[in-house]
């Protein structure tokens, strides 16, 4: 019991006043209704690692909680019961419900106090795993079976919020002592088959926490692999929630995290970059390629207006065999301009090979204008030292280089407007580029010359 109220203590040291308010009225609400109400999964791992930083304060963004029955289950509303009774004593917090899953959401959007702020509530849920009816006690199983159907014993563990015994741990699969030893370990052999993305979850959890991958589970994630994840992923496409959807969703996680290179690597190591392709391997052109594109992202992407993990991931995809990228694309249900990019970049590389034949900048110009930023950045990861360089120079310089005159110069100037307009700005830009043109009275001379009036 004092360690049950040590841990409530902590949680309420280290989360903000007006999280523990919350909390404190859920259970209020959970415990009028003859529920148990619990904190389960992410926040209280992290609650946990937390502990031994007294400093550090808590930042929880999103939490998880489930509804249990005190004597009995609770029944198939229950979190959606409760999620309304709280949103009515925040009015404003939005309130999603999931009529599928029996789940709801509170959400705040920049609130004063609780910042953005997610709360789940979810009912037990005991359908997906059922736990072996070895089990007799009735208190508390369902709580259980839902920790059941979880994917890491460090995610799988439940800070009781109601009385009595508010506080208490509720640590079936021996969490804590994973936490201890810094290792993920995984709560059951078949559960990589059951959900491949759980390879990723793991890989994730691990670099980013700096633990280790317990042997026995790493032996069933290199058995899951064996077993052709890859078909299935493939295969499985049109079902909803799509495997292939949750792995974009974990690539985006890992590939947008500080950490994606390590994740890489580990995934690597793991085989399980096989998700996304049998033959995908980090070797280290691929390295290279991401290296470079780091360099390039930070360079020229000062506004944001390039979605790095998404260009990561088609790096990636690019280093495939030309005639696999565009299905891996559309497999994971990438943008529709990611998969016409993957689709025609064989073309493209083609073409822009046609760079060493260049000996002006207004050919370079003239060549590359027809592509998109991405493209040219993917296009240069893969090209050789002297096209990368005229593509870089195209990128940071020439696509913004603009010609002393415009239309209405043209107009001014005498030219009557039409077809030709178009030809003799090119022309004029393309002089611009090339030096031969540089202000606004050599722009005219060269008019005067080559389109007499
Ligand atoms: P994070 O700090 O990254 O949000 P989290 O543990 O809260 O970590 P979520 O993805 O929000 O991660 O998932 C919440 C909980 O749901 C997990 O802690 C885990 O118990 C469970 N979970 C999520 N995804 C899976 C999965 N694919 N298989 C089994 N359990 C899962």
């Amino acid at each position: 019991r004092t360690q049950h109220s040590a841990l409530r203590t902590n949680l309420k040291n280290h989360i903000n006043p007006a999280l523990w308010q919350l909390l404190t009225k859920a259970s209020q609400e959970a415990t009028k209704r003859g529920w148990h109400l619990y904190v389960v999964g992410g926040a209280v791992r992290d609650l946990l690692l937390a502990q031994n930083i007294q400093q550090e304060p808590l930042l929880l963004k999103d939490i998880d909680l489930v509804v249990d029955g005190f004597h009995e289950s609770a029944d198939a509303g229950a979190g959606v019961e409760l999620a309304t009774a709280l949103q009515k004593l925040y009015p404003n917090a939005r309130l999603d419900v999931h009529g599928a899953f029996q789940t709801a959401a509170l959400l705040w959007h920049k609130d004063p106090e609780l910042d953005s702020l997610w709360v789940d509530i979810a009912t037990a849920r005991t359908e997906f795993y059922p736990y072996p009816a070895a089990n007799p006690e009735v208190e508390a199983s369902s709580i259980r079976q839902d920790l059941y159907r979880r994917d890491f014993t460090i995610n799988a563990m439940a800070l009781r919020l109601t009385t009595p015994r508010a506080g208490e741990l509720l640590d079936y699969f021996n969490g804590l002592i994973d936490l201890e030893a810094r290792q993920m370990r995984v709560l059951h052999p078949n559960s990589f088959i059951e959900d491949p993305t759980r390879i990723y979850r793991g890989v994730r959890f691990a670099v980013r926490l700096g633990f280790t991958i317990e042997s026995q589970t790493e032996s069933y994630i290199r058995y899951a692999i064996n077993s052709g994840v890859y078909d299935r992923t493939a295969r499985e496409n049109n079902k909803t929630p799509a495997l292939s959807t949750r792995l974009k969703a974990e690539l985006k996680l890992i590939l947008e995290a500080p950490y994606w290179k390590r994740a890489l690597e580990l995934l690597d190591n793991l085989s399980a970059l096989q998700c996304i392709h049998p033959t995908l391997k980090l070797n280290v052109e691929l390295l290279r390629q991401l290296r470079l594109l780091e360099r390039c992202l930070q360079r020229f992407d000062n506004s944001q207006a390039i979605t790095h993990w998404l260009l990561r991931l088609e790096a990636i995809i690019a280093h495939l065999a030309p005639e696999f990228r565009s299905k891996v694309a559309t497999n994971l249900q990438l943008p529709d301009d990611s998969i016409k990019r993957l689709s025609h970049f064989s073309k493209a590389m083609d073409n822009i090979a046609g760079l060493t034949e260049c000996r002006l900048k207004s050919q370079v110009v003239g060549l590359l204008k027809k592509y998109d930023l991405e493209t040219l950045i993917l296009a240069a990861l893969q090209s050789q030292r002297s096209i990368r360089r005229s593509i870089w120079q195209y990128i940071s310089v020439w696509r913004f280089v603009q010609a002393p005159l415009n239309g209405n110069d043209l107009q001014k100037l005498g030219y009557k407007p039409g077809r030709a307009f178009k030809e003799m700005l090119d022309d004029l830009l393309a002089a611009t580029l090339d030096g031969v043109v540089n202000d606004r009275v050599s722009a005219e001379a060269f008019l005067s010359q080559k389109y007499p009036l």
